[in-house]
């Protein structure tokens, strides 16, 4: 039942093309390419294949395959003929395999076979598309094939990978060709196969009709008591089992002694027996066929490393059955839906049911949150406590949640991202549709890395979590506090329209207060219009003011709350309602905070609103009990960080999402050439390039440089200044000084033969290991910028703006995003650095190119993204002339190093397509 362990001696097995794939179904299957020793196999699933499907396949009503028909399909180059293989439950169920033409090197003829009972579950074009991912890297361009147009199945597979067709009748065959080039169609397809797959391979999880609690205790302190317990009296909708050999009853129950002898099918498991029994018990739930484990026991990778070779183990285990797994070592899942109310969690909260979806990477942090959900009244959905999401991933329940009903806002707290890169391709197309709230710990925990350049300095690992955030359109948030904060706006409001703020309240402090507040967080109370001012004077006293605060003074009751929202609710002046209201005197309390709801609730989705109820006892019931929900806050600053998050959110959204430049008269190739010579000269460690070389890659992809060259003596510096004429810099080059000018390595606006070759000696006598002087033209005026990019371990390249100079990093006023940058991300890079500002002519100083700093950024987003080989970069500075006068790097470093393998998903990740 296991799958063989891929046997990495076969010469050039392409063992990181191994993976797991959820088919349309939701059922999963293991997708490898072929062995040598998968003959039998393949006989096995010949066998399975009826006459017509050999007919399909080889236009002949063959027997059986030859013994060398068996060789030439399994013994494999894997590069001139590749073949991979669909297995479940120890059998080949698909093969698809290319085989390239004849002496061709980018052409070859693709073939499938799906055994007959496994016909529609979309394993030809997952076969399809996995070949073409491959087939691609080694460089074949396009696939042929034969097909007799009588194999319909054959002709759809081909149409739904999105590949683009072409198709001639040939002596009573269709001979189809197509490109193995990626396009709009084919990545639309492997998303979609990815969003639906994914989500229908976790739904039995959510959605079990009957569940095993597998190690459910009498004892009601125990985790396995309360777990069952918890099930139980909640309140699931079909039949709970408790399974524990030791017990006959739990809760007036039957147990049984294994998940075996239940006699009804399982879909869910829950696991909760001590670590060293749960690969056993979990090899029965196979047995049993349940669909999902949800593993709360601890004892695996949390615990070193023979607790992390037995995660490893138990999720083959799990992964050759084909089920999914939530955990080890988590604190389970809930799912309020009352078509199932599932209150799998051992915690004592079971929350109201509402739209709000949580996972959370800390078990004891996830009973804390349920608990103040509940008590906050934040409806939630489902709940999974990922634990060491060994199978099941945040990905994974990000993309299950995307066409979730019951889910609206989204909330994640994270320790780690599995995969950043998978997390923000699918966080930024969900965040259209429905806010990503996220808190992720270990703010503080970044600046270790090593300093070799101004950018690497700059870069800590938070900043590469908050560039991703940015650009996914994910609400960060530092507090759990502030979380809940802004999920009780989003959950219960519409997203703002604007930024602009209307405020009532019925005490002239609290409004300040909150003017300030808000103002802080960039939103806008501006002042109302006359008209508006005069119609709220009509319903206020003579001392009320109604400029923006409305300050209703204390003696306001509920009809002046009213008659004052219902104008602001009304007015196109504003896109957000604050009510501000504190219970001054004991009286009309209860009846104002209602007249408040009703507002809100008569108006809901109109525009955003929210309010202030200042009161040690926390929000009046009366604004948070119903359907339509006020979000309520204690403090006015509260009530502004959740709007101000939300408003940024809804710009985000409604921001074009820019796209990636790609400069034509950029020359990729002599870039790539640069670097690959210095890299073969540099070996396996890298190292950084050589001046005349960073020169020769900036010109390559359009950037310009100042004329520089190399010199030896003062006598050749002299002979340039003759040369060239103009003024001269003249930088010492040297391994030790990092920075040069910090060692007096570099000496400005040289001219005339004595002072350049005074310069010359001084520069030279600035380091002990001068190795010579890099004579440059100098750049009169100008600003002065910094773009640079390095490199993080888990988010790939991130590229920095700054105002440049040797401050930076005392400054600290950057831009990061994560590579690719879009047009729109270099313009908000700009703009997000406030001494940037400088650029627009700040103050009646001199004005810069910013058109020419943007499209630099994007010349050097492209760069970094075809030649992978550099792993760091620094042009500081970068000059900046005026406007329409370009700019020109006058300083720039570069690190290269051999690129490692190509990325591809890790194994773990269970996959649609690559
Ligand atoms: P380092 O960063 O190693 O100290 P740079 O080459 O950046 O050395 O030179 C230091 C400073 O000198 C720059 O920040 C810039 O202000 C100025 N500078 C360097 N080269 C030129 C040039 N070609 N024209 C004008 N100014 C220059
Ligand atoms: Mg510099």
């Amino acid at each position: 039942m296991k799958h063989p362990a891929p046997d990495t001696d076969a010469a050039g097995y392409p063992s990181d093309w191994i993976f797991d794939i959820a088919l349309k179904d939701g059922s999963t299957v293991r997708i490898r390419p072929i062995l040598p020793t998968d003959g039998p196999l393949l006989e096995g699933m010949w066998d399975a294949l009826s006459k017509q499907s050999r007919f399909y396949r080889f236009f002949q009503v063959k027997e059986r395959l030859e013994p060398e028909e068996i060789v030439r399909f399994t013994v494999l180059d894997y590069r001139e003929r590749m073949a991979f293989v669909a297995v479940e439950e120890g059998e080949i169920i698909a093969v698809g395999r290319y085989e390239m033409r004849e002496g061709s090197s980018t052409e070859a003829e693709v073939a499938f076979a799906v055994t007959d009972a496994n016909q529609g579950r979309g394993l030809g074009t997952r076969l399809l598309l996995l070949l073409t991912d491959y087939a691609r890297q080694r460089g074949i361009e396009s696939f042929f094939a034969f097909v007799l147009p009588e194999n319909l199945a054959m002709m759809r597979v081909f149409r739904n990978a999105g590949f683009e067709l072409e198709r001639r009748l040939e002596e009573g065959l269709y001979d189809v060709r197509f490109p193995t080039a990626e396009s709009t169609e084919t990545v639309a397809v492997r998303e979609d196969h990815e969003r639906r797959s994914i989500a229908a391979s976790i739904l039995p999880i959510f959605y079990p009709r009957s569940i095993a609690v597998i190690g459910a205790s009498r004892n009601p302190d125990s985790i396995g008591g309360r777990l069952f317990a918890n099930l139980v009296t909640s309140g699931f909708a079909g039949p709970v089992y408790p399974v524990n050999p030791g017990t006959p009853v739990i809760k007036s129950i039957r147990t049984h002694a294994s998940v075996k002898d239940i006699d009804d099918h399982v879909d869910l498991a829950f696991i909760v027996v001590p670590s060293p029994y749960v690969l056993d018990v979990v090899a029965e739930c196979a047995e049993k066929d349940v669909k999902g484990v949800v593993v709360i026991s601890a004892g695996f990778s949390e615990t070193g490393e023979e607790g992390a070779a037995r995660e490893e183990e138990l999720l083959e285990l799990v992964r050759s059955a084909g089920m999914r797994m939530v955990g080890p070592n988590c604190m389970g899942v809930l799912n309020t839906d009352l078509a199932v109310t599932m209150n799998g969690q051992f915690g004592p909260q079971f929350p109201p049911n509402g739209n709000v979806a949580m996972s959370s990477q800390s078990g004891a942090l996830g009973i804390a949150i349920l608990d103040y959900a509940a008590r906050l009244n934040i409806g939630i959905s489902s709940f999974v406590s990922v634990g060491n999401k060994a199978d099941v991933s945040g990905n994974d329940l990000l993309l299950y949640w995307e066409d979730d009903p019951s889910t609206d806002v989204i909330l994640l707290y994270l320790e780690d991202f599995g995969n950043p890169r998978r997390f923000s391709r699918i966080a930024r197309r969900i965040g259209r549709r429905k806010p990503i709230v996220a808190v992720k710990s270990g703010r503080t925990a970044g600046g270790a890395r090593a300093a070799s350049s101004h950018t690497g300095s700059l870069a800590s690992l938070d900043v590469a979590v908050d560039a991703l955030f940015r650009q996914a359109g994910v609400i960060r948030t530092d507090t759990l506090q502030e979380l809940f904060d802004v999920t009780s706006l989003l959950a219960n409001q519409p997203l703002p329209q604007g930024r602009r703020i209307g405020v009532v309240t019925n005490a002239g402090g609290p409004g300040i207060l909150a003017v300030d507040a808000l103002e802080a967080e960039g939103l806008v109370v501006a002042e109302f219009s006359a008209g508006l001012q005069q119609k709220l004077r009509s319903h206020l006293s003579p001392d009320a003011s109604v400029r923006n605060p409305i300050d209703m003074i204390a003696s306001a009751g509920p009809d002046q709350y009213v008659a004052c929202l219902e104008e602001l609710l009304a007015s196109d002046e504003i896109d957000v309602v604050m009510a501000i209201f504190i219970p001054a005197s004991p009286t009309g309390v209860a009846e104002t905070a209602a007249a408040i709801a009703r507002a809100a609730r008569e108006h809901e989705g109109d525009k955003t609103f929210v309010a202030v109820y200042m009161s040690a006892e926390g929000a009046h019931e009366e604004l948070t009990t119903g359907t339509v929900q006020v979000p309520t806050y204690p403090f006015p600053e509260q009530a502004a960080m959740a709007l101000s998050r939300a408003v940024r959110h809804a710009e985000w959204r409604a921001r074009d999402e820019g796209k990636r430049v790609r400069f034509d008269d950029a020359d990729i190739d002599a870039a790539r050439a640069v670097v690959a010579g210095a890299v073969e000269r540099m070996g396996d460690d890298g190292g950084w390039l050589e001046a005349e070389e960073v020169d020769a890659v900036l010109s390559a992809v359009g950037l310009r440089t100042p004329r520089s060259r190399v010199v030896t003596s003062a006598a050749d510096a002299v002979a340039l200044g003759d040369e060239w004429g103009g003024s001269l810099v003249l930088k010492v080059i040297s391994p030790s000084a990092l920075h040069k000018s910090d060692v007096g390595g570099v000496a400005l606006d040289v001219t005339g033969a004595a002072a350049i070759e005074a310069a010359y000696n001084t520069v030279m006598g600035a380091v002990p290991d001068p190795e010579g002087v890099l004579v440059q033209e100098f750049v009169s005026g100008g600003h002065e910028v910094l773009i640079g990019m390095t490199e993080d371990p888990n988010f790939g390249p991130l590229i920095v703006f700054g105002l440049g100079g040797v401050f930076v990093e005392l400054i600290g006023d950057v831009a990061f995003r994560i590579n690719p940058v879009t047009d729109v991300d270099a313009r908000e890079m700009i703009s997000e650095v406030k001494s940037a500002r400088l650029l627009d002519g700040y103050r009646g100083g001199p004005a810069g190119d910013v058109d020419a700093v943007a499209e630099a950024i994007l010349r050097i987003s492209m760069l970094v993204d075809e030649v992978p080989e550099i792993a760091e970069m620094d042009l500081n500075p970068v000059k900046v002339a005026e406007p329409g006068q370009g700019v020109s790097v006058v300083d720039g470093r570069m690190r290269v190093r051999p690129v490692r393998g190509s990325w591809l998903p890790s194994r773990r990740d269970i996959i649609a397509t690559v």
